[in-house]
């Protein structure tokens, strides 16, 4: 029993620890799951070099982009929720600012030109390690067309919202939040936490 328990250890908190960390990325030994001195958390520290991997959460940005009284949605063509319909946002790229990448991608999900006009809604998944930053933006031109990662694009009135079919929690609230600030004109940044069961 007692060979087993460091693997059951590592099974245990794989859910804190990509299997990217298993080995060194400088050094390429085997790496082990251990509180550093000096630190309070479990991290990926290499056995042979002794860098200390650190693992922090992916910022995922995205954007509302509008057209009169039009929403512009992705069908999204890539897993999770291949198929459902969510607002254009994708990880960030090292480099770009979050402006940046929101920007970047409306244009890959629906070559959409938008100009972004304010912060919107934050969210945070810590089950999955995400924080999500969305931004409100002005649709510059309504011909949008589905990039690669999605299956379809479309500039939805409030009627047309596919409730049932969309494919994150953090869109359905988004969503929500901004129809009831359009009726009163007064578009109020929000933020919030999303835990299991929701997604
Ligand atoms: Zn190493």
């Amino acid at each position: 029993m007692q060979r087993s328990r460091p693997t059951f250890r590592r099974q245990r908190i794989s859910l804190l620890f990509s299997p990217a960390l298993n080995f060194c990325s400088v050094c390429g030994k085997a790496t082990e799951i251990k509180v550093p001195e000096g630190d309070n958390r479990l991290r990926a520290v290499c056995s042979g070099c002794a860098t200390i991997h650190y693992q922090n959460p992916k910022i995922v940005v995205g954007c509302l982009p509008v057209w009169q009284d039009r929403i512009l949605l992705c069908k999204r063509a890539i897993e999770p929720r291949y198929g459902r319909w969510t607002l254009p946002a994708g990880f960030m790229e090292n480099g770009e600012s979050a402006v940046e990448g929101a920007m970047r991608e409306a244009v890959e999900e629906a070559n959409a030109k938008v100009e972004i006009t304010q912060l919107y809604t934050t969210y945070s998944i810590p089950s999955i390690s995400q924080v999500y930053i969305m931004f409100l933006a002005n649709l510059l031109d309504p011909n949008v067309s589905a990039g690669p990662e999605s299956l379809d694009v479309k500039l939805a009135t409030e009627a047309e919202i596919p409730w049932d079919d969309l494919a994150f929690v953090m869109v359905k609230h988004t969503l929500r939040h901004y129809l009831n600030d359009r009726r009163t004109g007064i578009f109020t940044p929000r933020f919030g936490d999303i835990r299991p069961p929701e997604r």
